[in-house]
């Protein structure tokens, strides 16, 4: 699913209060999934992080992530719908990073419409990459695009003196890949290559849901949809193949 704009009930931005989004019985299992999903996704961060020092340690290497680097922050970052719904309930929780973001959202997205709005060209080529029979042409394209989006040199809108806001609950994407290499090696325009290790994990791949079933595998581009959710909830969620029907529990 590429997700092209952003979209409100009656196309008024707004914020769906924290309270009408989990209220009734939909709602009630909705807060439910988000807080679920939050727990397991710590306890696979702590994991992956594990696992991440381990296996750069048994190649004699070093990870040179640190706070305040933001390189990889210039990424085009997806993440699943469940992610999505999970780090709007993780804001709701978290006040200052609901405000950071909402704060950072509408320059960051003028932005990137000034730009051309490359993510739509990541977002096609992830989708046709992960179809069967995609090849090297295409491998090679969505490469191409993705250095094309990071060149823009635009931090994500959850960013925050040089801190992630949503740390706890952020994209598998973001929390996969570390870099051995000089910090500064990491920089788009940077002519030094750059040493990084991308660690899997599965979990993004779970459809799981508190209602219907998501067709397919549904990744979009992160903050795009986080704030699609934040404006029109289930009417926005009700776009998703397999999720129609849901927009009839929009308070
Ligand atoms: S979600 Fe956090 S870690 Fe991921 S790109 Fe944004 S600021 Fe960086």
């Amino acid at each position: 699913m590429v997700i092209r704009s952003e979209t409100s009930a009656g196309g008024v931005p707004r914020i769906i209060d924290r309270n009408v989004a989990y209220r009734g019985e939909i709602g009630q299992e909705r807060k439910a999934f988000c807080i679920d999903y939050i727990k397991r996704k710590k306890a696979t961060l702590k994991d992956l992080q594990q696992r991440q020092l381990d296996s750069v340690k048994s190649n004699g290497a070093q990870i040179s992530c640190q706070k305040g680097c933001v390189y990889c922050c210039m990424a085009y970052m997806q993440a699943s719908v469940g992610e999505c719904e999970a780090i709007v309930y993780y804001l709701y929780q978290k006040q200052p990073a609901l405000d950071t973001f909402l704060c950072n959202y509408s320059t960051w997205r003028q932005q990137l419409r000034q730009n051309g709005d490359l993510f739509l060209e990541c977002g096609q080529l992830w989708l046709e990459k992960s179809q069967a029979g995609s090849g090297n042409k295409i491998k090679n394209a969505l490469t191409m695009a993705e250095n094309a989006y990071r060149r823009q040199g635009m931090l994500c809108p959850f960013l925050s003196q040089g801190a992630c806001v949503i740390y706890e609950a952020r994209p598998f994407t973001c929390a996969s890949l570390v870099a051995t290499s000089p910090p500064e090696n990491c920089s788009p325009v940077s002519k030094l290559k750059a040493e990084t290790l991308v660690f899997g994990t599965p979990q993004i791949f779970d459809n799981s849901f508190y209602y219907g079933k998501i067709e397919g595998t549904v990744l979009a581009f992160m903050p795009l949809m986080v704030h699609g959710i934040l404006t029109g909830g289930y009417e926005f969620l009700s776009n998703i193949p397999g999720l129609e029907g849901l927009e009839i529990y929009q308070d």
